[in-house]
């Protein structure tokens, strides 16, 4: 078994928040292992956005410089009618808003922000990185975690942090809430070239179209140079019961048979051979026990339509990290003042995607309302997201 200093910490699930919580850690004094049960580091290709909130803790772990030119700055957020193509809200990311926020809105593809976040990793001594090591079962001893390995290896850690997604073994082992909640709803996705997007009016926005059980959402990627197409259905089969056989192409294009065709045309910009079935959990507290913790998905998945999961992943390892600083055999007390400070704010985020979701995809009188309440709304805000987008401070 591998015996480590005393300042040492495990880290299962080598994903963003995995990736991010290592670098953090070193910079407030810890070693520690990432044990990720893939054979390679990696993330899948498609893109992601960083709200304000998490491209100020992405500047403090210090990766924001080697990411900036991959990055697209947001030029505004825009919500737009499916069925009608009418602009329905637009939340400009310009001065005002990094004025407000202290950063901007940024995306990103998901590898070069793993990327970025793993070479910085390389960079530093305090941080090992193992693949193939899934996690099996971890001992708690009081004083220290042994971790045990399908491949029969073992380690030891003053703590262990359970940043392994969705589909948890340590949140299994710390909480036992069974598996997460299927949603019903189902995307699909697509990277393409610039010249297959005819309309370019929205090129540097980051834009929903929105519609019955349905929204598309469009960004460009890698330094402008590749947009990012994410299709989403909330799926009437699995209404009806049809758990087993939900989601396929065909239920995508029939979904959005009532849309413009601009809008149905860009579906030809989302794969047709893989979908997501999404999932997410009923927010509970008690991630933390003893000497081991959860961290990003495997606390608190979210359906994406705040654009946040992997942006509170990122502020859950800056604030885990900063608790931990100067902790010494008060390990287990720091990781509860974690799960303390981050319990309310991350839990917020998965509810208030489910009624997100709920005003994207409503038709009927819902759509009416939700229309002309839009059209009252002030052109030059962002107030609804405050709370989200301030966010939390950096450590000193
Ligand atoms: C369609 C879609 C769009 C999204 N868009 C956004 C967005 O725009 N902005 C945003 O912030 N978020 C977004 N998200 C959410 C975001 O992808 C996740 O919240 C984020 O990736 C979670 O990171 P994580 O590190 O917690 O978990 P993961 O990325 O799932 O990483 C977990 C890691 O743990 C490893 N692992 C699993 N089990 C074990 C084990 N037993 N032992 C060892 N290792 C293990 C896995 O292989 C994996 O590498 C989106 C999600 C979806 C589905």
């Amino acid at each position: 078994m591998s015996r480590p200093g005393t300042r040492e910490i495990l880290i299962v699930g080598g994903g963003i928040g995995g990736v991010a919580a290592a670098i953090a850690l070193a910079k407030c004094g810890w070693r520690s292992r990432v044990l990720e049960k893939a054979p390679e580091f990696g993330e899948i290709g498609y893109g992601i956005q960083q709200g304000p909130n998490a491209y100020r803790m992405l500047d403090w772990l210090g990766v924001m410089k080697a990411l900036e030119p991959q990055a697209v700055f947001t030029r505004n957020l825009i919500l737009i009618d499916a069925l009608t193509d009418r602009e329905l809200a637009r939340i400009d990311c310009g001065e005002a808003f990094r004025r407000r926020y202290g950063a901007p809105y940024t995306v990103v593809h998901r590898r070069d922000l793993h990327g970025a976040l793993l070479d910085a990793c390389r960079q530093r001594d305090e941080i090992s990185l193992h693949t193939s090591k899934e996690l099996v079962e971890f001992t708690d001893r009081g004083t220290s975690v042994v971790a045990r390995f399908a491949d029969g290896s073992e380690y030891e850690g003053a703590a262990l942090i359970g940043a392994d997604g969705l589909r948890s073994r340590v949140r299994e082992l710390v909480i036992g809430d069974g598996p997460p909640r299927p949603a019903g709803h189902v995307t699909f996705r697509g990277v393409v070239p610039l010249d297959q997007i005819r309309d370019q009016s929205h090129f540097d926005d980051m834009v929903i179209w929105c519609g019955p059980d349905l929204h598309f959402v469009q960004y460009r990627l890698r330094g402008g140079t590749v947009m990012n197409n994410v299709a989403t259905i909330v799926s009437r089969k699995f209404a009806r019961g049809e758990r087993n056989d939900y989601g396929g192409p065909d239920e995508l294009m029939e979904t959005f048979a009532r849309t413009t065709p601009h809008v149905q045309e860009m579906l030809s910009c989302v794969g047709k051979d893989k979908n997501w079935l999404l999932h997410d959990r009923d927010p509970l507290p008690g991630w933390t026990r003893g000497n081991v913790t959860l961290l990003g998905d495997a606390a608190h998945p979210t359906l994406q339509y705040l654009a946040q999961g992997a942006c509170m992943a990122i502020e859950d390892a800056v604030v885990l990290a900063a608790k931990l600083r100067g902790a010494a055999s008060e390990v287990g007390a720091a990781l509860q003042a974690y799960e303390q400070e981050r319990y309310l704010r991350a839990i917020r985020v998965p509810i208030t995607a489910r009624i997100f979701g709920g005003i994207l995809h409503c038709d009927g009188g819902a759509r009416d309302l939700r229309n002309h309440l839009l059209a009252q709304r002030a052109p030059d805000t962002s107030w609804e997201f405050d709370w989200l987008y301030k966010g939390i401070e950096v450590p000193a």
